[in-house]
């Protein structure tokens, strides 16, 4: 079992101005923390490669990318929307965050290793097709799905985001695409206000009231997600891996914690075994209290490289 750590040191350059909660520390807290253990001498680090422009143009119009892009200033910080702001290494950032999943996706479909954590930033699964907010530009998972759709032999995945916010970006970008399962938990009403409650076959949104605790986010995965993933049958599992459902989060109020994303990792570690040859890419999205985030993904790790 070979599970990769897929990060880059330049994330960390990409910052939206002093307090904002997305911040560069995150990324630090996670490796040093990591580093610092046992099971962080068992994982295959790798450094990510920049996303193809070919594919990116695939997944966002051309036109959203270059305004993107000239956006960007060559100093202090420039908004996209009032919580999501660039600065002088966004835009370098993002391409090197969404490259993390497409290397990551060519390596698990490679047979070069199992699965794989990506530990980037920005993160993606509120940023829709032309619409970049949730402190997201590019939707990261949904560049690995399309990478993994370009196989002849991959024609079904699934998505599993059990972040705090629902994954508004992930909807938009496969609402109409049957071949790829969203199943998402998240907090409502709650920030992005969008697509909850949108009726498709492919979307499985699982609202959960402020105050739930890490049971009934059990019973609701057992509810909503495992009839969805037997009838989908995915080849290739994806993960929007957000921690800010954790109780210590300052921006969720849900009541998850470590032992809860043990649980819903090792759900998905078995679901993979059964129907996608063990097939797991895993993203971070977000996850705000450093200590919290830190342990949530040793933790979902240890799941992921026992699998
Ligand atoms: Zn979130």
């Amino acid at each position: 079992m070979t599970t990769a750590f897929i990060t880059h040191g330049d994330y960390l350059l990409h910052e939206m101005g002093a307090d904002h909660p997305e911040c560069p520390e995150r990324l630090g807290a996670i490796t040093q923390y990591l580093a610092s253990s046992e099971l962080g001498n068992r994982l295959k680090w790798l450094a990510a490669q920049p996303v193809s422009e070919k594919l990116l143009e695939k997944v966002h119009p051309v036109e959203y990318i270059r305004w993107l892009d000239s956006l960007q200033p060559e100093k202090g910080l420039a908004y996209a929307d009032p919580d999501t702001a660039l600065n002088p290494h966004t835009m370098h950032a993002a391409r090197l965050a969404a490259g993390a999943v497409t290397m990551a996706t060519e390596m698990v479909l490679g047979g070069e290793i199992n699965n794989a954590f990506c530990a980037v930033r920005p993160p993606g699964h509120h940023a829709e097709r032309s619409i970049a907010m949730g402190f997201c530009f590019f939707n990261n998972i949904a560049l690995g799905v399309e990478q993994a759709l370009s196989h002849s032999d991959i024609e079904r995945v699934a998505i599993l985001d059990f972040d705090v916010h629902h994954c508004n970006g992930t909807v938009d970008m496969f609402q109409n695409r049957p071949e790829v399962l969203v199943c998402s938990t998240f907090q409502h009403p709650f920030f992005p206000h969008r697509y909850y409650d949108i009726q498709r076959p492919n979307i499985i949104n699982s609202p959960l009231p402020a105050g739930t605790t890490g049971s009934e986010f059990r019973r609701t995965v057992e509810r909503d997600w495992l009839p969805a993933l037997h009838y989908h049958q995915p080849q290739m599992i994806f993960v929007s891996a957000g921690f800010d459902a954790h109780k210590a989060d300052p921006l969720g109020q849900l009541l998850l914690d470590e032992g809860d994303y043990r649980w819903v990792t090792n759900l998905i570690v078995e679901a993979a075994a059964c129907f996608a040859g063990g097939r797991i890419v895993s993203v971070l999205e977000g996850g705000y209290d450093l200590e919290a985030l830190a342990h949530s993904v040793h933790t979902h790790l240890e799941g992921l490289a026992s699998g």
